[in-house]
C-alpha cells in the first residue's frame, strides 16, 4: 500500500484524490495540506486524511511513502525539490515550473541524488486517442509527417481565475509542447508566435485566441491554437499530416451522431476532466504501479523543462515580434533511459 500526501486540493488535487480513493486499491491518501483552510478541512473531512498546515513536514514525514503537487505553478519548484531531498517519489502537476531555470534546478537536484523519482502531470501521454495516432505515426502508414494542426479550445477558464495572455502559453499550451514532441519523437528548432484578433468575450486585457508555429529540428511545421473563451465547449483536436495521408486525433466523444429535424449534431465535450478522464486514470494507476516497484515512469524533469523552456522562447517571440531560435539543452544521458 502506497501511502501519498497531496499539497494543493483545489480543481485536479481534489479530483486526484478521488481517483486515487475510488480506483486504486493499493495506495491511499493519508496527508494533506493547502492554503485555502476550508478546502483542506474539506478534503479531510471526505477522505479521512490528516491536515498537515506546514508542507514541508508533510512530505518530510516518515508514513509518508509519496508526494503529489497539485497547488499553483509558482510553488512546483520549492516542493518538487524538498521530495527530491527527501528521496521520495514525487508527481508534480504540470507545469513543471513557469521558468526554463527553475526546471534546470529541479533536473540537477534530481540527476544530483542519483535516482530519478519525479513524474509530470502531461496526462495526455496516457490518452488512448493520442497513443493511438501515435502508433500510427510509427506505424509508417502516413509517411514522414511533414505538418500538424493542433488546436485546444475551452470554454473558458476556471472559475474567478484571471488567466493571463503569459498563462495561456505556459500553462495550457504547454501540453501541447508536450504531446507533440513525444508524437513525433523529434526535438524544436524555432517558435513564432500570432496574436490574431480578440474575442469581445473577454473584458480585460488578455490575449485570447493565440496561436503559435513551431518548426522541429527536421523542419516539420507545427501550428498551435489556443482559445481558453471559445465558448462552445472543450475541444482538442490534431491532425498530423503526412507524405503519404494524414491522421487525426480521435475525438473520443462517447455520445452518437443526431440526425434530427433536418439537423445532424453531436455533443461536444464541456470540460478537460471529461476529455481525458481514462487519461488522469492511466496516469496515476501506473505512477502508483511505478512507484511500488521502485520505478518512476511518464514525462520526467526533462521533459517539463522542455515545455517551460519553449514556452518563455514563446513569450519572447510575441514581446519582440520576431521567430525565436529555441536554446533548449539536449536530452541529458540521465534521462534518456527513461524516455516512454
Ligand atoms: P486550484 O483549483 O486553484 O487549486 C490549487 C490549490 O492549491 C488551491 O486550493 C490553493 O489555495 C492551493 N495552494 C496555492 N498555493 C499553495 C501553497 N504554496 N501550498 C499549499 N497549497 C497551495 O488550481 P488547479 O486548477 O487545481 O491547478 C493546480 C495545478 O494543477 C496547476 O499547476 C495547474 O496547472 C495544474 N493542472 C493540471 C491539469 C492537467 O490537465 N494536467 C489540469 C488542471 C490543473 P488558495 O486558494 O489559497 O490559492
Amino acid at each position: 500500500m502506497l501511502n501519498i500526501g497531496v499539497i494543493g486540493v483545489g480543481e485536479i488535487g481534489k479530483m486526484h484524490i478521488e481517483k486515487i480513493t475510488s480506483r486504486i486499491s493499493n495506495a491511499r491518501i493519508i496527508r494533506i495540506n493547502d492554503t485555502n483552510e476550508s478546502y483542506a478541512i474539506s478534503v479531510a473531512k471526505k477522505y479521512g486524511a490528516e491536515i498537515e498546515k506546514d508542507p514541508h513536514a508533510l512530505i518530510a514525514a516518515n508514513d509518508v511513502d509519496a508526494v503529489i503537487i497539485t497547488c499553483w505553478d509558482q510553488y512546483h519548484e520549492e516542493f518538487t525539490l524538498a521530495a527530491i531531498n527527501e528521496k521520495k517519489p514525487v508527481f508534480c502537476e504540470k507545469p513543471l515550473s513557469n521558468t526554463a531555470d527553475a526546471c534546470m534546478r529541479i533536473m540537477n537536484a534530481e540527476m544530483e541524488s542519483g535516482k530519478r523519482v519525479l513524474t509530470v502531470g502531461f496526462m495526455r501521454r496516457f490518452d488512448k486517442s493520442y497513443i493511438s495516432l501515435k502508433e500510427t505515426i510509427e506505424s509508417g502508414e502516413i509517411g514522414e509527417p511533414l505538418l500538424i494542426h493542433a488546436q485546444h479550445r475551452n470554454v473558458a477558464p476556471l472559475g474567478d481565475l484571471r488567466f493571463t495572455t503569459e498563462m495561456s502559453i505556459s500553462n495550457s499550451l504547454a501540453h501541447e509542447f508536450d504531446v507533440t514532441r513525444w508524437l513525433i519523437n523529434e526535438e524544436y528548432e524555432s517558435i513564432q508566435f500570432i496574436e490574431p484578433k480578440r474575442t469581445r468575450n473577454v473584458n480585460y486585457d488578455y490575449s485570447d485566441p493565440q496561436m503559435a508555429i513551431l518548426r522541429t529540428k527536421s523542419g516539420v511545421h507545427i501550428d498551435f491554437e489556443v482559445f481558453l473563451n471559445a465558448r462552445y465547449g472543450y475541444d482538442i483536436q490534431c491532425e498530423v499530416v503526412g507524405e503519404e495521408g494524414t491522421a487525426r486525433l480521435q475525438d473520443s466523444n462517447r455520445s452518437v451522431t443526431l440526425r434530427r429535424n433536418g439537423l445532424c449534431s453531436q455533443s461536444v465535450y464541456s470540460n478537460w476532466k471529461e476529455r481525458f478522464e481514462e487519461a488522469y486514470d492511466n496516469e496515476l494507476r501506473q505512477w502508483v504501479d511505478g512507484v511500488l516497484a521502485g520505478e518512476a515512469i511518464g514525462p520526467n524533469a526533462w521533459d517539463g523543462y522542455v515545455a517551460a523552456s519553449v514556452a518563455e522562447s514563446c513569450i519572447k517571440s510575441r514581446l519582440e515580434r520576431r521567430t525565436v531560435k529555441l536554446d533548449y539543452i539536449n536530452c541529458p544521458k540521465f534521462y534518456e533511459k527513461s524516455k516512454k
